[in-house]
């Protein structure tokens, strides 16, 4: 990644910092064999709603290799590390499919103020929290996340494996345009604005700027391309009820990220900014909350995705009462309830992220935001939707996946994400609400982040 908008000082103070966390992090995973076997767990292995028998999972390198009821005997020529599951449940790594690595720390106004070198190093930390929280992968709609992902691939930050969709891309006042007053108008050839320079959000006025705008992000390395088609909340100057990108600007970003071999999401709450989206060949929408029938049957009959969530009512609190923010956050928050409900009448494919923005507090509420999609669905339909489907859409990216394999499922041969659960979450989906309690192993990529179980034999058989 070019990481132009670093400054020399900032660049300096990561390298310090990295270089302390690379040496404690290399240590954990040169002491650690290249094989692992759970022994005695009950699978919930992402796709059924029944946990499995007592059943023993043999990982080795990144990769699920063999399940079996049956004992699996011990490589003689490498090092097991061998887990006593004591009849826990192992179940695939939980994924956020509406994450912004970046924005998830930092209060609005440091986000535009402060150095970015300790927004990055404020992301760094909040990764490697993201991880212990069992979310072995987030799909990231928004943020300069490509250093970040790369710092994470290369051992140097722990953290989860993002699928990283780069600068939002906006128009001029739509949602993720937070630009001031005093920035307007914009001036054909003047520097870009400091949202820009950043990485945070791009603006693009025209099929031409749009398709600019996509290609640098593909250039960046993004997995999927992420444009906002209609009003958001946060955003200071764009209504809810507004449709932004024309139908001839969606058209031109989604002919350029399928050109590049992935697809484009878009960010739509009302009717009609759906409906133009789909019309242009958009494959999936944020977010939907205030959906109608038709929008939800289109959705349906057009296989288009829906990546939706429960906002927490905590986020109002971000908004003081009386502002034009509250009211925009109210009317969404009300439409929650009726958009799961027509998602599951129409069977509309639905993924499911957080969201979650501007607050480490609620962000530690990643699994309980889960857990609250029990006001809709079974706990295992739930899980099921934190995991294989939403590993389902990742897989939207074709060749541009950064992590390719399979995901979100315990199979053979499918890339060891696993969480150890002290209990049955399908039982009890609160479990995964309090992780630090219940997650005894966190396993990502076949590397052991976190082992609470009594200490486990390491065998040469
Ligand atoms: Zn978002």
């Amino acid at each position: 990644m070019k990481a132009n908008f670093w400054i020399p000082s900032s660049k300096l103070a990561i390298a310090i910092l990295l270089l302390i966390v690379s040496w404690s992090v290399t240590v954990a995973q040169e002491t650690q064999p290249n094989t692992v076997l759970f022994e005695n767990v009950r699978l919930f292995d992402g796709k059924s709603a029944q946990l499995s028998g007592p059943t023993n999972v043999l990982v080795r390198a990144n990769k699920i290799e063999k399940i079996s009821t049956a004992p699996i005997p011990v490589d003689r020529s490498a090092a097991t590390q061998i887990v006593n599951g004591g009849g826990r449940t192992l179940m695939p790594g939980l994924i956020d499919m509406h994450w912004h690595t970046m924005f998830v720390r930092p209060t609005p106004v440091q986000l535009f103020s402060e150095d970015f070198g300790y927004l990055t190093l404020m992301a760094g930390a909040e990764a490697t929290d993201t991880l212990m929280r069992g979310f072995t992968t987030v799909r990231d709609v928004g943020g300069p996340s490509f250093g970040l992902k790369q710092a994470i691939d290369g051992a140097i930050v722990v953290g989860p494996r993002i699928y990283p969709s780069g600068a939002v891309i906006t128009i001029t006042s739509g949602h993720g345009d937070f630009r001031k007053p005093f920035e307007v108008p914009r001036v054909p050839g003047a520097p870009l604005s400091r949202q820009e320079v950043t990485g945070v959000a791009m603006v693009a006025d025209s099929p031409d700027e749009v398709r600019v705008r996509v290609r640098e992000q593909l250039m960046l390395g993004a997995s999927h391309i992420k444009l906002t088609a209609g009003g958001g909340v946060a955003s200071p100057n764009s209504p809810l009820d507004a449709s932004t990108f024309t139908e001839a600007e969606l058209r031109a970003a989604v002919e350029a990220a399928e050109n590049w071999g992935t697809y484009l999401t878009v960010h739509a709450y009302t009717p009609v900014s759906i409906q133009r989206a789909i019309a242009a060949g958009v494959k999936c929408i944020e977010h939907g909350h205030l959906m109608d029938e038709s929008s939800a049957k289109l959705m349906a009959e057009k296989g288009i995705w829906l990546s939706t969530q429960v906002f927490p009512a905590e986020l109002g609190n971000a908004f003081p009462p009386g502002s034009e923010e509250r009211a925009k956050f109210e009317e969404v928050f009300a439409g929650t309830d009726r958009t799961y409900k027509l998602a599951r009448k129409y069977n509309i494919k639905t993924a499911w992220g957080t969201d979650i923005i501007f607050s480490q507090a609620l962000a530690q509420k990643q699994g309980a935001l889960l857990a609250s999609l029990t006001q809709w669905y079974t706990p295992a339909e739930a899980l099921i939707m934190a995991t294989a489907t939403n590993a389902q859409l990742l897989t939207l990216s074709g060749k541009r996946n950064p992590y390719p394999g399979k995901l979100g499922v315990i199979e053979e041969g499918a890339l060891a994400d696993l969480l150890l659960v002290d209990g049955d979450p399908i039982a009890n989906i609160q479990l995964v609400a309090d992780p630090k309690k219940n997650f005894v192993v966190i396993m990502k990529d076949g590397k052991i982040y976190k082992n609470t179980t009594a200490p486990s034999a390491m065998t040469s058989r």
